[in-house]
């Protein structure tokens, strides 16, 4: 790590929603403080729960929604990520392991797909959320990452969508921007950037407008089945005829979901506006970045001329105590910052404006699941695993096929069902899984200062793939 960079304390809201805030707070919606009922009922304010919100008011317009939020509207993941509204191509070989080939290429071209929807929606609700669609680079930044993942691109040939991940040269990878360690890498054009507190502001707006009551402030403290379902928030209950549980990372701490994922913890820091300099390195358009180490660093340029990156290391959450100081490694916040340095050594000196954390609900195979109690009212949508702008929109619409008893392609994705494996419990869980993603962070960096990876790094990243690929082979749901 570079010792002379300077980064602010990491705060408590991520510089996103700050910005978002300051520049529209929006309608107020005040913390709920009497009884009332609904026909459903949605619990968490992110883009899980507005998503799903926004297809039942699409679908059902008449049916009555409340919406709880414990903070305000992306206060968590939401408004706190990269900004990648993404394609999961790069990760279509474990989709494939898991779901069989059809099912997985099926599910990749459904999340591929949103990319394209989010810019009619943006359209449609004349949404100020900096959406550009320009694609991303993985890149290789260095000799020691990997090449392209050739499994997925026999995949996508095998299905005629060799188009969808381009392989660049070195030439090709530093005219989207110059930095002397790209040695080539993949191109897909599914994917854009956002403003991501924007996004989960807007789809507030729009909800508000379509009739939803959202209750701001109010934490969901006890969920008791039963039809109707009741919530209960300190100062009064909500009963509904189907609650849909999309709290994300929080929800660890309910017994019920306590080994569906790990909590972990991604740090992003951003620069002051720098457009003569992002002149310099010739990065003239969106597209965003990505490299190849095992703890993958995104960056990727902001509405006024910054540059926003984020990843190289994680936090990990014991259980599910989400707050304090599991929010607030400057360690992880400076990782990233001088990474940025090592990628392009000709921004030595820039300032850094902001520091910020999120928590992420990290599925041991990295999808999400929707889940139906057997009560047939209870729903959740979890587990989207650091990767969960386009999950989201499509678990919106899987969401409200699940409520309105719909048996329609959302209802029969593979991803509906329980988790499709657990995480270790605690006390195990912690120390295995953080020390894996230490060895593996300082494998990075060892390697990146040309030294060998060695032994226990090399291992630990094999262990770590064995334990997330540990699941029975093309395991479909039905
Ligand atoms: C730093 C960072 C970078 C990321 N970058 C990307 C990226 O570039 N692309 C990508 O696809 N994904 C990215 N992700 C992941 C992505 O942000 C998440 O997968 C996604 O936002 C999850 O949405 P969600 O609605 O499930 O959860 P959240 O956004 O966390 O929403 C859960 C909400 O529930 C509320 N809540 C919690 N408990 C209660 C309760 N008891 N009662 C009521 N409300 C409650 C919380 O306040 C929160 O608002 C990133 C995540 C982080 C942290």
């Amino acid at each position: 790590m570079t010792d002379d960079v300077h980064v602010p304390p990491v705060g408590e809201r991520s510089w996103w929603l700050s910005k978002a805030l300051t520049a529209d707070p929006g309608a107020p919606c005040p913390e709920l403080a009497g009884d009332t009922t609904a026909d459903v009922c949605i619990v968490g304010g992110g883009f899980a729960g507005l998503w799903t919100a926004y297809e039942l008011t699409e679908r059902a317009p008449d049916l009555g929604l409340v919406l709880l939020e414990a903070d305000v509207c992306g206060a968590g993941g939401s408004g706190a990520n990269g900004g990648f509204f993404s394609c999961s191509w790069h990760m279509l070989a474990s989709l494939c392991h898991y779901f069989g080939e059809d099912e997985g290429v099926r599910y990749a071209e459904l999340l591929a797909d949103q990319v394209g929807e989010l810019g009619d929606w943006v359209a449609r609700h004349d949404a100020a959320i900096d959406f550009h669609h320009e694609g991303i680079l993985y890149a290789r930044a260095g000799d020691w990452q990997p090449g392209p993942d050739t499994e997925g691109q026999e995949i996508l040939a095998r299905h005629g969508l060799s188009d969808r991940l381009r392989p660049v040269d070195a030439a090709g990878a530093r005219r989207v921007a110059d930095s002397p360690q790209f040695r080539g890498g993949v191109f897909t054009p599914d994917l854009a950037t956002i403003q991501p507190a924007k996004l989960a502001r807007e789809l507030r707006r729009v909800l508000l407008e379509r009739g939803v009551r959202i209750y701001e402030g109010t934490p969901m403290r006890e969920l008791h089945a039963g039809h109707p379902a009741e919530v209960v928030t300190p100062g009064a209950r909500a009963r509904a005829g189907h609650v849909v549980v999309t709290t994300g990372a929080w929800a660890a701490a309910d017994p019920h979901w306590s080994r569906a994922f790990a909590v972990a913890v991604d740090y992003m820091v951003v620069t002051e506006p720098i457009p003569e300099r992002l002149g310099e390195i010739g990065w003239a358009t969106h597209t965003g970045i990505a490299d190849s180490r095992e703890m993958v660093l995104y960056l990727r340029r902001t509405e006024d001329d910054r540059i926003a990156i984020g990843g190289g290391g994680l936090g990990l959450v014991y259980g599910g105590r989400i707050g304090g100081r599991s929010l607030k490694s400057q360690r992880l916040a400076e990782l990233a910052a001088s990474e940025l340095l090592r990628l392009f050594p000709q921004l030595e000196g820039v300032r850094f404006d902001a520091a910020w954390s999120g928590p992420m609900d990290v599925a041991r195979a990295g999808v999400p699941f929707f889940y139906t109690a057997p009560s047939g009212n209870l729903h959740a949508g979890l587990g989207f695993s650091g990767h969960g702008l386009t999950p989201t929109k499509v678990g919106g619409k899987t969401l409200a096929s699940l409520v309105l008893g719909a048996d329609d392609e959302w209802a029969r994705l593979p991803v509906v069902g329980p988790p499709l494996t657990l995480v270790p419990p605690e006390p195990l869980r912690w120390p295995m899984v953080q020390s894996m993603s230490w060895l593996m962070e300082t494998g990075d960096r060892r390697q990146e200062q040309g030294r060998p990876r060695g032994f226990a790094r090399c291992a630990a990243g094999r262990v770590f793939d064995a334990y997330c690929a540990a699941l029975p082979r093309d395991r479909r749901r039905r």
